[in-house]
């Protein structure tokens, strides 16, 4: 069966066809510029991009401009839009209602609109696209992928905040985490790696991208992980933040005259290493740096290293020990010196990296010494996969 996954953001939407039986990707690509002037890039499996400026404005568009794209005679992977078995969703947030993918019924949709407050910037794009692509493919059956339900197996103290539970029995305050479908994933296929059962293990995922948590993974469930309500809680990122002392935000105000908005705006978007280094969110920009002997690209890549190494030690704590800790996602996979970097804080635990086996970026590899007590691993994510797999799952009963 084919699945189209949609992950379709405020003013972009990225997708891929995949081929369920092979798990090969048919074809990919993404729409930008959504409601503004519009360009779609399309890549069939082993062709060149295609790029195509045209008005799009309207998701709806969009999709039907990607649809056309698939169907195309000359570059199309599809013989016809029946060849499309499910659409698969990203959808950030699940809130407390959704543990695990779903097919996306109008009940379903009304309960992820009440989610929308809970992330405000995401949810409603993610819903545009599932509308959009309703009219467009009206029986073809939809599923919903959430970014959070990986992480609703964490228990109460770790979820809940130190303030007033009424705020939680009221609002439904409490931290849910993010990138689950790849810290599920990940966490998964470190399993068939190491050859031991997913119910026996003790696994901490590092998801180092733009965008950064970590999660304890705990005989196959997610017991913990450092983004909470939203994605600006836990490590240092490219642009946001993480944990920082509520107190420093009122002071920060008042010195910068910041109303809320742009307390948040700081945080969200001129903080991280971009913040930090003044130079650059990417790791590139800031490894450059730090090889010219540059100290703003120094203290902003050792504040993430050292944050980082603070999480995966509480981690360990959390789940009275470690089997494996796996690197993944843009900086995880593609950079050794913070991988390694964050594992020499470890060397109590017997973490020990194998520098030859380091040396490597996007690719599955175990990159800890042959004696080290952990096994350690740089893992591709492949977030689409995970959701077409779901996608398939839910649509055949499988
Ligand atoms: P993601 O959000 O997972 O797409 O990750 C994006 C980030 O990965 C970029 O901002 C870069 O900082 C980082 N990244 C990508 N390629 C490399 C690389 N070759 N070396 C170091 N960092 C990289």
């Amino acid at each position: 069966m084919n699945i189209l996954v949609i992950n379709c953001g405020s003013s972009s939407l990225k997708y891929q066809v995949i081929d369920s039986g092979s798990e090969e990707v048919l074809a990919k690509g993404l729409c930008e510029r959504i409601g503004l002037d519009g360009r779609l890039v399309y890549q069939k499996a082993g062709g060149e991009k295609e790029i195509t400026e045209a008005d799009m404005p309207s998701h709806k568009q969009a999709i039907q401009m990607v649809l056309d794209a698939l169907v195309n005679p000359g570059t199309g992977v599809l013989g016809s839009l029946d060849e499309i078995g499910a659409v698969g969703h990203r959808i950030v947030h699940g809130g407390e209602e959704f543990a695990a993918s779903t097919l996306l019924g109008e009940e379903v949709l009304k309960a992820i609109e009440e989610c929308s407050d809970l992330a405000p910037l995401h949810n409603p794009a993610n819903l545009i696209g599932v509308r959009a692509c309703q009219e467009l493919m009206p029986n073809v059956p939809m599923v919903g992928v959430f970014d959070t339900a990986f992480h609703q197996t964490m228990p109460e103290k770790a979820y809940l905040y130190g303030i007033d539970y009424g705020y939680y029995e009221k609002y439904k305050v409490r931290r849910y985490g993010f990138h689950g479908t790849s810290h599920s994933y990940v966490s998964k296929r470190a399993a068939e790696i190491v050859g031991k059962p997913y119910g026996e293990l003790k696994t901490i995922v590092c998801h180092l991208g733009n965008g950064a948590s970590i999660c304890a993974v705990k005989n196959g469930k997610s017991i913990d992980t450092s983004m909470g309500l939203t994605p600006l809680e836990g490590l240092i990122m490219g642009t946001r933040s993480g944990d920082i002392d509520p107190g420093a935000m009122e002071y920060l105000a008042k010195k910068e005259g910041l109303d809320l908005e742009g307390i948040m705006e700081v945080l969200n978007k001129k903080s991280g290493v971009q913040g930090l280094s003044n130079i650059s969110s990417d790791f590139r920009d800031l490894e450059a740096a730090a090889a010219k002997d540059d100290h703003a690209g120094i203290r902003a890549l050792e504040a993430f290293i050292y944050r980082a190494a603070k999480y995966v030690g509480a981690y360990v704590a959390a789940m009275n020990g470690v089997d494996v800790i796996c690197f993944t996602a843009g900086v995880g996979e593609n950079g050794p010196d913070t991988r390694k970097g964050i594992c020499n804080y470890l060397g109590y635990l017997g973490v020990c990296i194998d520098d030859e086996a380091n040396k490597v970026r996007g690719e599955e590899r175990v990159i800890s010494a042959l004696d080290s007590k952990v096994t350690v691993l740089c893992l591709p994510t492949n977030e689409e996969l995970a959701i077409a797999r779901e996608t398939v799952a839910l649509v055949t009963g499988k």
